[in-house]
């Protein structure tokens, strides 16, 4: 396994808390690196006209860069970089420039051993990666498109001797990023692994973790991959009472038409087992699809008072955002109607919702604009 310790001595990473403090570098030998949301693109855009007058070579990576590296280029970053950046950084940092300004890590996908999963040396921690890649299409999502349709999984034995190295620096909660943490070890993704999963939680707790969330935001579940085994593991080591669960609509009709992958049964069937096994089921719905007709909701509210009795499920409300690069990115923003409203504030009143969905649908119209605009 390679590491940054062994990288180039000579490069200092700062993570920046303001922007204004940026300015007490001096513009020669320093980079400014960005990553972000398509719906920041306006607050960066800010940012970036201050650098670029301030004479600051600027870059892009993300999910936003990935989806429309050429519009950044357009806006003034110097260098864009798509899809996996591990390796291109690394080659940025030597001087080695692509003609057209944009490193592919799309094309070539890196191995995620060889990297590392955070950077210890310079306090810089974050939940693990643990997974990165989802072989699913949904309309809405730009993870495929950024991460790739390949699963790959990071070695246990990484993983558990970066926990090591956060627990001897005083971190001793463990948090994993993942497209379906329940897919963990698995060939597609998919189908639990689950002595993967038991010999990582356990291994993680051997060297000193005191706290673990699995399948928890960031490392979400898909329906189908919840199954007796892997709750019997997880339950052996997990702190967290609930596991986030992906429905997205009460609709099949809408399931089919974000290309779900999977039907209301399957849902139910994960949510009653997680309800046998003790868990509070968080699963996330998206509402305001510009193509929901009035009985597409009238179904999705229906279904949802159904998991909230039935099940105790709680609802993690999202306003539909049509994110640049995703299937869905041309059909104009979410729009919530007076039904939903009612319906969302009721369940918000009564302790059984929480989420942006208020605020991305402000959001929503913003990436809208985006698209719209782009000049590629
Ligand atoms: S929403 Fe989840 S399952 Fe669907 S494509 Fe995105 S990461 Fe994959």
């Amino acid at each position: 396994m390679s590491s940054i310790y062994s990288y180039r001595k000579d490069l200092e990473l700062v993570d920046i808390r303001s922007f204004e403090e940026i300015f007490s570098y001096e513009k020669e030998g320093t980079v400014v690196l960005y990553s972000f949301m398509s719906f920041d693109l306006e607050a960066v855009v800010d940012e970036l006209k201050k650098l670029k007058k301030s004479g600051y070579m600027v870059v892009a990576g993300g999910p936003h860069a990935t989806a429309m590296p050429q519009q950044l280029l357009n806006l003034g970053f110097d260098y864009v970089f798509v899809g996996d950046g591990e390796e291109n950084i690394r080659k940025f940092i030597d001087g080695k420039f692509p003609e057209n300004r944009i490193y592919d890590g799309i094309t070539k996908r890196v191995v995620l051993s060889d990297y590392p999963p955070f950077c210890p040396e310079k306090s810089l921690y974050m939940p693990i990666e643990i997974t990165r890649g989802c072989p699913f299409s949904c309309g809405y999502c730009q993870t495929p498109r950024l991460a790739g349709k390949l699963v790959r999984h990071r070695p246990i034995e990484q993983i558990v001797e970066y926990s090591k190295i956060g627990v001897e620096n005083n971190r001793k909660i463990a948090r994993f990023i993942s497209p379906n943490s329940f897919g963990y070890g698995s060939k597609n993704g998919v189908t639990p692994n689950p002595e993967a999963v038991d010999t990582l939680l356990y291994n993680l707790k051997k060297v000193g973790v005191e706290e673990i969330y699995f399948g928890t935001f960031p490392s979400d579940v898909r329906p189908e991959s919840v199954n007796e085994e892997i709750l019997k593991v997880i339950k052996k080591y997990v702190n967290n009472k609930y596991i986030v669960i992906g429905a997205q609509s009460g609709s099949e009709r809408v399931l089919e038409m974000i290309k779900r992958g999977h039907n209301l049964e399957e849902i139910e069937r994960a949510l009653s087992l997680l309800k046998e096994y003790d868990f509070i089921p968080r699963v996330d719905f998206i509402f305001g699809f510009p193509f929901e007709t009035d009985e597409d909701i009238e179904k999705t509210f229906e279904f949802i008072k159904k998991i909230v009795n039935k099940y105790k499920a709680k609802v993690h409300a999202h306003t539909f955002m049509p994110l640049p690069g995703t299937p869905l990115a041309n059909i104009g923003p979410g729009v919530l109607t007076k039904k939903h409203y009612k319906f969302l504030g009721l369940l918000t009143s009564q302790g059984y919702l929480d989420g942006y969905w208020l605020k991305q649908e402000q959001l929503a119209r913003r990436v809208a604009d985006v698209n719209s605009s782009s000049p590629i």
